[in-house]
């Protein structure tokens, strides 16, 4: 199997729009306030996201590690591990607050489901309320969402699980049977009908407990679907 090359590709993705239809406002930008790059911070000219070293080091990659280690999840595809320049990528997506760098997460979300032919209907793993009203997004429905719009118009997605209120950090839990039952209770499931294929997108996988309390969940409602789960990164090697 190969890699495609999504429309628009990652060079074309690097352009802030706004630029484009006015490049004096870059120039100004530039005089007043030094465009950096939302990775490494190095100093870039106006109107690029990304620097050529971080864009080139996320070019290479390639969609080709998978997992299996669940009952309810049939298998389990990613990218990279946590030392991954894509982790970086959803760090200064997530807490930059960058809602810019969805579209680059879009892009490897395409590229990974057309690397392995992936078809299903998309559940998102839900942020945190708190996160949401922090950082005005709920992290992983966007990216899901912007690959709809910008590359894979026939995506379908279904946003059914929604995230408790109460909230435990599962990094605050040392125990791994704490951290089990704490994924197993910081989830519900919307009432609704279950599709027989089923992808569960979340960013980063740690221990895999979001993803299998997530299908568990799906599981419960819907018995007879298959469900398949995809990460950018996956923690542990
Ligand atoms: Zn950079």
């Amino acid at each position: 199997m190969f890699v495609q090359e999504a429309t628009p590709s990652l060079n074309e993705l690097n352009h802030r729009k706004l630029f484009d239809k006015a490049p004096y406002i870059g120039a100004l930008f530039d005089l007043f306030l030094p465009n950096h790059c939302l990775i490494c911070a190095q100093t870039l000219e106006a109107g690029k996201i990304l620097c050529e070293t971080c864009l080139n080091k996320l070019q290479a990659l390639t969609p080709t590690g998978t997992y299996k280690n669940s009952s309810s999840i049939e298998k389990i595809y990613f990218y990279d591990y946590y030392d991954s320049p894509l982790t970086e990528l959803i760090k200064s997506y997530k807490y930059g607050p960058h809602k810019s760098l969805e579209r680059f997460l879009a892009y490897f979300l395409s590229l990974l489901l057309s690397y392995w032919e992936l078809n299903g209907t998309i559940i998102p793993v839900p942020s945190h309320i708190a996160s949401i009203r922090s950082r005005g997004f709920s992290s992983v429905e966007n990216i899901v969402e912007c690959c709809r719009k910008t590359f894979r118009q026939d995506l379908e997605m279904l946003p059914i699980i929604r995230r408790k209120g109460n909230y435990i950090p599962q990094a605050s839990l040392a125990d791994q049977n704490l951290r089990k039952e704490n994924a197993k209770q910081s989830y519900i499931i919307v009432e609704s009908e279950i599709p027989e294929q089923i992808i569960i997108v979340d960013d980063i996988m740690t221990s895999g407990n979001t993803l299998e309390a997530v299908a568990s969940l799906i599981k419960s409602k819907g018995t007879d679907c298959q469900i398949t789960g995809v990460v950018f990164v996956k923690r542990g090697r």
